[in-house]
């Protein structure tokens, strides 16, 4: 079942909740609904859901009114961050509740409920566990069980809000990769709600970003990432250092370091004249080089003021000659070769076509 959202925007009061979303999410994609806290992820999700009202706007399944009588045969699952399971039900029993209250006409025999609930335990791989109550079981555990019955039900769309996000990290990476995997099992639309950039990137088959109620950008993880919309997609999707520049005769100025302004792919305000004198430019960690002297790239003095090995990287921070301060990883094989040391003076260089540059000032 596909989901097309039209022109959605919700108050709260006076705030503005959602600002005129536009959606089309196809039939059994796993989307992501990625952005800061407060951007309006879940009121979305809750719209689509039916469980709170659009101002304006609406939710279409499969070109069908939501609201219609019809629609509302069309089953929805929903997944919150704290999984709601009947405490004196054993796993088993959660399961299968949402069977066992059918109507009699279309409810399954005790038989057929039984196969049903062990396949799907069978699915989350809980099947061992059948027997246990909620109290018994781990987070992660109780969140496969969640899952669990919600797909009992035969979802035709499946909304998770935030459904690691009491987990801790390793459980969450696990889960993560195992919803993946039974989403390419079963396929069935999903849309997931999260502020952590890494599990949207790594589950979804495509992220919308959001920020203050709008959309930033809709793309594949690769798309997002590599293409990013705005400085605010940017910023929002890894580690970045932010410089912030001042524009003259048709160079940039950072620092110490000057290059020629990329205007073919700027958009500049001409309302503005504050934003004409000043950029923002944005380079991953990953991007920067280290050197004992000036290279052929771009490149600046830095002072390093912390080393951290402890990773598959090496992260340096440093303190660039006009104050900045700045974050550069590089390998451990690197590292080595460099013997870079705790207050050594170094050149830290770049790529220009790696830069992301903005106008204006962004924080
Ligand atoms: P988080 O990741 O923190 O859950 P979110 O992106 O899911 O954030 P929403 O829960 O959709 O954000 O909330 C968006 C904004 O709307 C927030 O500023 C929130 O305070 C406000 N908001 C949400 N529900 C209500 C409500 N019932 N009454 C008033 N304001 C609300």
């Amino acid at each position: 079942m596909s989901i097309i959202i039209h022109n959605i925007s919700k108050k709260f009061g006076a705030f503005t909740a959602l600002n005129n979303i536009n959606l089309n999410i196809p039939t059994g994609h796993l989307v992501a609904l990625l952005g800061p806290s407060g951007c309006g992820k879940t009121t979305l999700l809750r719209i689509i859901a039916g469980l709170e009202t659009a101002d304006t706007g609406k939710v279409e399944f499969e070109g069908d009114d939501y609201f219609s009588p019809v629609v509302y045969g069309k089953r929805i699952g929903f997944v919150f961050q704290h999984y709601a399971l009947f405490r004196h039900m054993n796993v088993f029993e959660n399961v299968a509740f949402g069977l066992r209250v059918k109507p009699r006409k279309s409810r399954l025999s005790k038989a057929e409920i039984k196969d049903r609930v062990f396949s799907l335990l069978r699915l989350v791989q809980m099947e061992h566990l059948s027997d246990h109550y909620p109290g018994q079981l781990s987070g992660g555990q109780r969140q496969r069980v969640a899952l669990a019955r919600v797909l009992a039900i035969e979802p035709k769309v499946l909304l998770l809000d935030e459904p690691f996000g009491a987990l801790d990290a390793r459980v969450r990476q696990e889960l993560r990769r195992w919803l993946k995997k039974l989403h390419d099992e079963i396929h069935v639309t999903s849309i997931f709600v999260t502020h952590d950039q890494e599990e949207a990137m790594e589950v979804a088959d495509q992220v919308v970003v959001m920020n203050e109620g709008k959309i930033e950008q809709v793309g594949t993880p690769e798309e997002v990432y590599h293409k990013p919309a705005s400085g605010f997609v940017y910023n929002f999707l890894g580690n970045v250092n932010l410089f912030h520049g001042r524009i003259e005769h048709g160079q940039i100025h950072i620092g110490e370091i000057s290059m020629e302004w990329p205007e073919n792919e700027l958009v500049i305000n001409e309302d503005s004249h504050e934003q004409l004198k000043t950029a923002t430019v944005f380079l991953r960690p990953h991007l920067l080089e280290i050197d004992k002297s000036p290279n052929y790239k771009s490149s600046f003095r830095a002072k390093i003021k912390h080393i951290n090995a402890a990773g598959s990287q090496v992260k340096i921070e440093l303190v660039a000659s006009w104050g900045d301060s700045i974050v550069a990883e590089i390998s451990h094989e690197r590292f080595k070769e460099l013997q870079l040391k705790k207050n050594m003076e170094v050149y830290v260089s770049f790529d220009k076509q790696n830069l992301f540059i903005t106008p204006g000032l962004l924080t």
